[in-house]
């Protein structure tokens, strides 16, 4: 401490975010003397996963509670470096339950189908379609270099359309298009024609292809589930490994200074003005633009920054009393478009969503244009036309009655502004090597968004988080630690 207006660290990481913590968490496992001090905006670490403790009914069907995540849940066994880090915390996970009919109802259905196999049941046209699609956006995503999009020989006519151009291209049925769209909201939380078809496969292609970011079957983005919830994860970096006491909470960074020797942050909240010798900036692009830098960033970083949109997503969970759709012999699983609703859809994608206890529960997703219609309606209109939907697509009365409901919208949290990830606008990738050059001078960005491994999950933020550590570690020399 240098005086009662200045603290001095070692590393200062921006956001308790996956990234930001895992930067913290991998820097002091490295070289456990280091300083460092993590700043949070909000009141609570997680950033983009969140549990909540619901009412709920035991497998034997007594009352009960338990915590559901109402943000990021899921990571795969081919996800690197969130599984690496579940590993080294000692963290267990469990398989997301997937056994039984799943259901399907798109625009042009007039009722929900069901089908066993591990394709649709959409008409043979439909399926061939489909087939074809899937073999040739694959082959696509095989040619995009993560690191290096730019580079594709047709990376400027792939940056100029979006996804439903994109797809026009690549398949002539409605249903394979409907079936994208209902996708694409929930993964997205935007509708096809407001993300950058380049941006598309990029991400894609960070995640292995586009089988793994749609699937829950082994090797898929939503095999698993976290046990004790995602947003325990970060609570255990803190515990075990950060310090409570180098966390700190409501205090939002408002500028980053950097000079020959050090950097120095200031914050809404706090009248200190904090020194380190290196930051990591672990926020959303969306709100990275909202810190000043000085110098300021480069002007194309600060413009890839700038056409990164975050998405509208709201998150629902009901717990019931029994697990009815099993006992109906469906998984839980709906893709939709939900023409049933009112104009658009409530529902894009609905999954069993039972604790690893066996509560039973159904997650679903409102996303992109139907976040947007939805997300202004009062509570008590969606919960009608949600558990309406659920009711509908698996026949089961039972299920307009859950034990509880709860739903998060993420556009109406302070410092998210959104949900699940920033997408980037049509004609904006060619910056998108901006977000990708993460270091400037003592500043380190992380992010998921920066990520080349899984960018959007969970697994894309301890990747980028990890990137930083690493970086910085190389930078710091062991004599070098305050002390
Ligand atoms: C509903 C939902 C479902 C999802 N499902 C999945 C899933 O199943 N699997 C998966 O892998 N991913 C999922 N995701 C995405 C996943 O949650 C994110 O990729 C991941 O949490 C991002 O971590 P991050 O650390 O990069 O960013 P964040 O979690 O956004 O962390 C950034 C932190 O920075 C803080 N911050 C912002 N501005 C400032 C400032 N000026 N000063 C200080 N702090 C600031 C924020 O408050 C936040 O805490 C989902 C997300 C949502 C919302």
């Amino acid at each position: 401490m240098s005086s009662s207006d200045t603290e001095e660290f070692d590393v200062i990481c921006v956001g308790a975010g996956y990234s930001g913590l895992t930067a913290a968490y991998k820097l002091l496992k490295a070289r456990p003397n280091l300083k460092v001090c993590v700043l949070e905006a909000k009141d609570r670490v997680g950033g983009r996963t969140v549990s909540q403790k619901l009412k709920c009914a035991d497998a034997e069907g007594n009352d009960d509670e338990w915590e559901w995540d109402l943000g990021g849940q899921w990571v795969g066994s081919n996800q690197q470096a969130i599984w690496q880090l579940l590993q080294e915390l000692d963290v267990g996970t469990y398989k997301q339950h997937v056994n039984g009919a799943k259901c399907i109802r798109l625009d042009s259905d007039s009722k929900t189908l069901t089908y066993k196999s591990t394709l649709p049941s959409i008409g043979v046209l439909s399926t061939a379609d489909l087939g074809q699609m899937m073999l040739r956006i694959e082959r696509l995503i095989k040619t995009i270099n993560v690191t290096d999009p730019w580079s594709h020989p047709e990376a400027e006519y792939l940056d100029s359309i979006t996804v439903t151009e994109l797809l026009n291209k690549y398949s002539w049925t409605t249903k394979v298009k409907d079936m994208v769209k209902a996708a694409v909201r929930t993964i997205f939380g935007a509708d096809m024609s407001q993300i950058n078809a380049l941006y598309f496969l990029v991400y894609c292609a960070s995640a292995g292809s586009l089988r793994e970011v749609l699937e829950a079957t082994p090797g898929t983005a939503q095999e698993y589930k976290i046990k004790g919830g995602a947003q325990a994860v970060c609570q255990k970096m803190i515990t075990d490994h950060i310090g409570a006491s180098n966390v700190e909470l409501s205090t939002p960074v408002t500028k980053i200074e950097q000079f020959d020797e050090m950097v120095t942050i200031s914050t809404l909240t706090k009248s200190k003005v904090y020194h380190a010798k290196y930051v990591v900036v672990a926020t959303p692009p969306h709100l990275t633009s909202s810190i000043e830098f000085s110098p300021a960033l480069p002007y194309n970083k600060q413009r890839i920054h700038q056409f990164m949109p975050m998405g509208h997503l709201i998150k629902v969970i009901a717990t019931y009393r029994k697990a009815y759709w099993k006992i109906h012999g469906y998984s839980g699983e709906v893709v939709t478009t939900d023409p049933m609703a009112a104009q658009t859809g409530a529902l894009s994608i609905v999954y069993d969503s039972s604790s690893e206890r066996g509560h039973p529960a159904l997650v679903a997703f409102i996303g992109g244009d139907q976040a947007t219609m939805w997300g202004d309606k009062s509570v008590e209109e969606r919960r009608s036309a949600v558990l309406k939907s659920l009711s509908e697509h698996f026949q089961i009365k039972e299920l307009l009655q859950p034990i509880e409901y709860v739903e998060k919208d993420w556009a109406k949290e302070s410092y998210n502004g959104g949900c699940p990830v920033n997408t980037v606008s049509p004609g904006a990738m060619k910056f998108y090597s901006q977000l990708q050059a993460t270091t400037y001078s003592r500043v380190e960005f992380a992010g998921t968004e920066s990520s080349s491994s899984c960018c959007g999950f969970l697994s894309g933020a301890v990747h980028a988080g990890t990137r930083a550590a690493n970086k910085i570690l190389e930078k710091l020399p062991a004599e070098e630690e305050t002390s």
